[in-house]
């Protein structure tokens, strides 16, 4: 039981956006400024990201890539478990297990002080190489999948999965504004985003990101109250949607989906003239990290809040309060 706790609070690698995400997360988390992301053939043929953050030590390449003591992926040892039921805190090692990876890092500024890695094998034997490489880390991702046939088969068309793999990348920033991205695809640049530090630049990402009739059409909201900060973009309610497409939602920087913020955001516009259809909105929601659960299922993106009642009422009256003030 212990075992199937564990899976089932594990992330899956389950197709080329989650691997992305997992590479841009770590990338993120070493401080990096820039992020350029290529991908090929949906990102299954390819998928690298490169990073300008602290770096990994020559030591300790082989550790990010090696499973734990503890690691599900050696209690399982089954390739087609890794792929099918997750894993948790060992991105590197589980994807690399269905992969082939290599990560080249560097902590200084001399370029060829770099050194790379890459497992192979069953029993994950890590090679290492030097490899000059500017301060930070690139992460390569071949072939995914190629070890594990069953898991292949659920990679749907390479046009999805690119779809899938862009939207992790948009989300991810629509929430770190201070970071460079760019993403290429088949060597098509595809997105590029300057890092955004004013209220304008901000703005011209999230056009870039949203479209730009929703921008167009966009309230800029923020206030302030009792510990709760909600800042962001509403649009109009004659700008709604057909489809719940264009709500982004943050708690504390990290993306969410959650019935009491989908819940108080609707009311609000429910309550101002809005006929069944779908608010669009990108919005961030800062509260003290001790008052709000973000991990309830790493996958599902839920949260739970302890005073819910608190958050459900802040979100609905600042949302009500601002489009209440716009209509006609
Ligand atoms: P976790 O992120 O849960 O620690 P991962 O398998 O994702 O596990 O990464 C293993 C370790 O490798 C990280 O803890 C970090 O020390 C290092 N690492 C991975 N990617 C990077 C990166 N882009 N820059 C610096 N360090 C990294
Ligand atoms: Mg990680």
């Amino acid at each position: 039981p212990r075992l199937a706790n564990q899976i089932a609070a594990g992330e899956v690698v389950e197709r080329p956006a989650s691997v992305i995400k997992e590479l841009l997360e770590n990338s993120i988390d070493a401080g990096s400024s820039r992020l350029d992301i290529e991908a090929d053939e949906g990102g299954v043929k390819l998928m690298r990201v490169r990073d300008n953050g602290v770096g990994i030590d020559k030591d300790d390449l082989p550790l990010a890539l090696s499973r734990h003591a503890t690691s599900k992926i050696y209690e399982l040892d089954d390739l087609e478990a890794v792929a099918t039921l997750g894993f948790r805190g060992e991105a590197l090692a589980s994807i690399s297990s269905v992969s082939r990876l290599v990560i080249s890092s560097n902590q200084t500024e001399q370029p060829s002080a770099g050194w790379s890695a890459r497992s192979e094998g069953r029993d994950m034997e890590t090679e290492l190489m030097p490899a000059p490489h500017p301060r930070g880390t690139t992460v390569e991702v071949r072939d995914l999948f190629f070890n594990t046939p069953a898991r292949r088969k659920f990679l749907r068309t390479e046009k999805t999965e690119f779809g899938r793999l862009e939207d992790v990348v948009k989300r991810l920033a629509l929430s770190h504004f201070d970071v460079a991205f760019s993403l290429t695809h088949n060597n098509r640049p595809v997105h590029s985003w300057r890092a955004a530090n004013t209220r304008i630049e901000q703005e011209r990402r999230v056009g870039q990101i949203c479209g730009s009739a929703f921008m167009e059409n966009a309230l800029y909201v923020e206030v302030e109250r009792a510990g709760l900060k909600l800042w962001g973009w509403v649009a109009l309610p004659a700008f709604s949607r057909s489809q719940a497409d264009l709500q982004h939602f943050y708690v504390n920087g990290r993306a969410i989906k959650d019935k009491l913020v989908t819940h108080a955001v609707r009311q609000a516009y429910q309550d101002v003239l809005f006929h069944g259809r779908h608010p669009a909105y990108v919005l961030y929601l800062e509260l003290d990290p001790a008052t709000v659960d973000v991990n309830v299922h790493p996958t599902k993106h839920e949260v739970r809040f302890r005073d819910s009642r608190l958050v459900h009422d802040f979100l609905f009256r600042t949302l009500h309060h601002a489009l209440a003030d716009v209509r006609p």
